[in-house]
């Protein structure tokens, strides 16, 4: 098929709009709508410092990609944080693409471990106890991503998360009954606490897919590699059932996040506090006594 635009060969075909693009209408098309969505929802002010989170995947390569993008026409700061949760015949190589990539954009990086936060690697945090895997290491990794943030004064953290990791999140969260979960906002933990760097994610209307698809069309030196808890995750039979909704009613992405976020600021008023009291172990905000991060060193 030929580029709705042009005569070019097409590279991807857009259902939901019936739009064929070659592979430059198509950049095209990706940086304009990233570069509006930061513009619409205020997502980076002038001379502000961003800490952007990266492990070396497609998403937040190719955040890392469009955010020095925009710093050539508007000015801020911007720092990335990897974090090595120690994860064998896994991390190496992500960790390798993440390092390399940001070098190639000269885009200044820390990389965190979990052995130096903790003491130990993710594998031996879950070495008896694998199906925990994916929310002992996103409980961990958020919290050495807002502790660096932190410390490097930046303002605000980004993340790669896309359209359908946002969808994942609210079915998994409504499955499981966590109303809280499912009622927190972007800016929720900057609601709550100043102790936590407002979090900012400048993919989420983007389909995973087209991510694939603006990465490769880059050259960016991304690593596909799957993490092995990944298996042990509700996330990826979720992952199936919305591509499975998706192929059969086009636009089910879509509508699921939007439906959601019209939703979101009745779920925020009526589930979440104004405010929250501090870890009794570790000072930082948590709801209950002790911090889930402390609940995970603790055993
Ligand atoms: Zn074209
Ligand atoms: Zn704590």
């Amino acid at each position: 098929m030929k580029c709705s635009r042009c005569k070019k060969d097409a590279i991807y075909f857009q259902r939901q709009s019936g739009q064929y693009y070659c592979g430059e209408h198509f950049n095209s098309y990706f940086v304009k709508k990233f570069m509006r969505g930061i513009r619409e929802d205020k997502l980076i002010k002038k001379d502000e410092k961003i800490a952007v989170a990266v492990s070396g995947g497609k998403d937040s390569l190719t955040l890392a990609f469009l955010l020095k993008k925009l710093q050539v026409r508007y000015p801020f700061e911007m720092e990335a944080v990897i974090v090595d949760e120690g994860i064998s015949g896994y991390r190496h190589h992500t960790l390798n693409a993440a390092k390399n990539q940001l070098e190639k954009l000269e885009i200044d990086y820390h990389i965190e471990t979990f052995k130096d936060n903790f003491g130990k690697t993710l594998d031996s945090f879950v070495e008896n106890n694998k199906e925990n895997a994916c929310s002992t290491c996103g409980v961990l990794r958020r919290y050495i991503l807002n502790k660096k943030a932190r410390e490097l004064s930046c303002t605000k953290l980004a993340t790669g998360h896309n359209l359908d990791d946002e969808d994942q999140s609210v079915i998994m969260n409504l499955m499981r009954g966590d109303v809280i979960r499912f009622s927190r906002g972007q800016n929720y933990y900057k609601k709550i606490s100043d102790k936590f760097v407002e979090r900012i994610k400048p993919l989420r209307y983007f389909l995973e897919k087209e991510i694939v698809i603006f990465a490769l069309n880059n050259n960016l030196s991304f690593d596909s590699s799957e993490c092995p808890y990944a298996l042990y995750a509700m996330r990826g039979e979720v992952g199936k059932f919305l591509d499975r909704m998706e192929e059969v009613r086009p636009t089910t992405k879509y509508s699921l996040l939007s439906g959601y976020d019209k939703i979101l600021p009745a779920l925020n008023q009526c589930f979440i506090p104004e405010s929250i009291g501090v870890c009794e172990i570790c000072g930082e905000p948590t709801m209950d006594g002790t911090c889930m991060r402390c609940k995970i060193l603790e055993k």
